[in-house]
């Protein structure tokens, strides 16, 4: 069963067709690459898919539900759009702290994605001074921080040294296998083709391919 369903998502910024019948599914368990050129409306589809953005038409439902209708949404979804929104005085430790505390879901697991995340040795340290693929890590972890079954992070890579992206796949697999869908995205084939098992391709606006990755080398 889909956890992600986004449906016919059509939106327009001025004269800019950002989306333009947008259409997949994300399902439990699977690592479902979100692979297209900037500017293909990756980044908008997952704004309308957490409320942030709203579509012209169509639909984006999380479980059955749009985002905005969820009971407790940072349960059900978590999501790194951007690692910029974090505050650069407070400890990686306090900055999960403080949003744990703001988004109500208690301090109970901080310590724990700290960890998950491989912060745990920089966990005292200001993350105004964190490199940018220590940002992801630490925007990941926040993300994770309400436990959800659902993860959308937008180019989790970006920033990230060679051996930060071959730790981000396995990353990806372990949350993938513990039964999690995890939508990921982007500009890049080769980032995701070793680490998906399903691949939605999109340019302006739309789905170009859809296929399974093991379907995809069948066909190969
Ligand atoms: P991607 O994430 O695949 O790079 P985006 O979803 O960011 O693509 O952008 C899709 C298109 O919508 C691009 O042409 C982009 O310039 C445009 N766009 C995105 N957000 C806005 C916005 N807030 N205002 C105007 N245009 C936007
Ligand atoms: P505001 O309207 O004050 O900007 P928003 O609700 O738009 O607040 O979102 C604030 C920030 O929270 C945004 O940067 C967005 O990326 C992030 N955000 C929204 N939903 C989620 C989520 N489910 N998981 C993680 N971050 C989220």
């Amino acid at each position: 069963r889909a956890t992600i369903e986004v449906a016919g998502l059509r939106k327009r910024f001025g004269h800019t067709m950002a989306l333009d019948g947008m259409s997949f599914t994300v399902t439990p368990g699977q690592v479902t690459g979100f692979v297209g050129p900037n500017g293909a409306g990756k980044s908008t589809t997952m704004r309308v898919i957490l409320g942030l953005d709203a579509a012209d038409e169509g639909s984006a439902l999380v479980g059955g539900r749009p985002y905005t209708g969820l009971r407790d949404p940072l349960r059900h979804v978590g999501a790194l759009l951007d690692a910029s929104a974090l505050q650069p005085s407070r400890t990686a430790r306090n900055h999960l702290l403080w949003l744990a505390h703001s988004q109500g879901l208690g301090a109970g697991r901080v310590d724990e994605v700290i960890e998950q995340v491989g912060l745990g040795s920089a966990a005292q340290r200001k993350a105004g001074g964190f490199s940018l693929g220590m940002r992801q890590r630490l925007g990941i972890a926040a993300a994770l921080l309400g436990d959800p079954p659902v993860l959308m992070l937008d180019e989790p890579s970006n920033g990230l040294d060679p051996e930060g992206i071959i730790w981000m796949r396995g990353f990806l697999r372990s949350l993938a296998a513990e039964g999690r869908a995890v939508l990921v995205s982007s500009h890049l084939m080769s980032e995701l083709e070793d680490t998906a098992d399903h691949l939605v391709v999109v340019g302006r606006g739309r789905v170009v391919a859809d296929t399974s990755v093991a379907g995809l080398l069948a066909t190969a």
